[in-house]
């Protein structure tokens, strides 16, 4: 089912990981994307990943979320490039994890900067268009640490929960515009983010997940194709936990 045809998606982050999965399910449901990412190579190399199943459905772009006039910038090429955007998909996300009495301002900084100033920018440069839309989507992709904190990621967590408050009032002043507002909060996926994490830390997080299984990025993505799309249209304002039940 094509249920995102003729519908234009950004997706930030969208170079490896999470949200590399995100943009190439949206493009499966027919969806156009604006492919976006810190380091060009990777931004490119999903969207002709997605170009060779789909011709012509993305269009790489390369910067870093955290800085507003860039962002401001892209706002206006992608909105030239594709006329219109319907789906705006935050999931740009950096760690610093050290404890808080080791962190430094610049781990603060880093985190918050990329995390949530970065969503905010992009909110701002799409959300003209996004209100246009008939049925607009705004998607942040938040953390269970939000909810739940984690030692030695203070920086981490204060993001993902200021995302989710950002969510909700996103949808709270969009709902007049039947444009929704969702988070989502990912449990432990299994990309390079994770990845670099220690043996002895995974097996103590597996313990404590229900299912008794890391998520994959493509868990991640069925749900955000779902919010997408118009059986989502009565969801606003919503953190849903994709976590194999760490989380309840
Ligand atoms: P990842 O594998 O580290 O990939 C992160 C992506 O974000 C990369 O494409 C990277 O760009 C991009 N990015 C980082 N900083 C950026 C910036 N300043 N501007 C633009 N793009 C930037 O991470 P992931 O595991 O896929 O995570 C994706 C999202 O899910 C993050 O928000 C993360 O916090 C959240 N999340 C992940 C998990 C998990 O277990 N993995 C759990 C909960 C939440 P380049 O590749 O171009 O450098």
């Amino acid at each position: 089912m094509n249920l995102l045809e003729g519908r234009v998606a950004v997706v930030t982050g969208a170079g490896r990981g999470i949200g590399k999965a995100i943009a190439e399910a949206l493009a499966a449901q027919g969806a156009k994307v604006a492919v976006v990412s810190r380091t060009e190579a990777n931004s490119k190399a999903t969207a002709d990943g997605i170009n060779a199943l789909h011709a012509g459905a993305a269009r790489p772009y390369a910067l870093d979320v955290a800085d507003g006039e860039a962002v401001a910038e892209l706002g206006k090429t992608v909105l030239a490039d594709f006329g219109a955007v319907d789906i705006l998909v935050n999931n740009a996300g950096v760690t610093r994890d050290t404890l808080l009495l080791r962190m430094s301002q610049e781990d603060w900084d880093v985190v918050l900067n990329t995390n949530l100033r970065g969503a905010f920018h992009m909110v701002k440069a799409f959300q003209r268009s996004i209100l246009k839309s008939k049925g607009g989507r705004i998607i942040n992709i938040a953390s269970v640490v939000g909810l739940m904190g984690a030692a030695g990621q203070a920086n981490y967590a204060a993001s993902k929960a200021g995302l989710i408050g950002f969510t909700k009032s996103l949808a709270r002043e969009f709902a007049g515009r039947a444009v929704t507002a969702n988070a989502i909060a990912p449990g432990f996926i299994s990309t390079d983010m994770t990845g670099v994490l220690d043996d002895k830390i995974k097996a103590a997080i597996l313990e404590k997940i229900p299912l008794g299984d890391f998520g994959q990025s493509q868990d991640i993505s069925a749900m955000v194709a779902f919010l997408a799309g118009p059986q989502a249209r009565y969801i606003t304002g919503q953190v849903i936990a994709v976590d194999g039940g760490l989380v309840m």
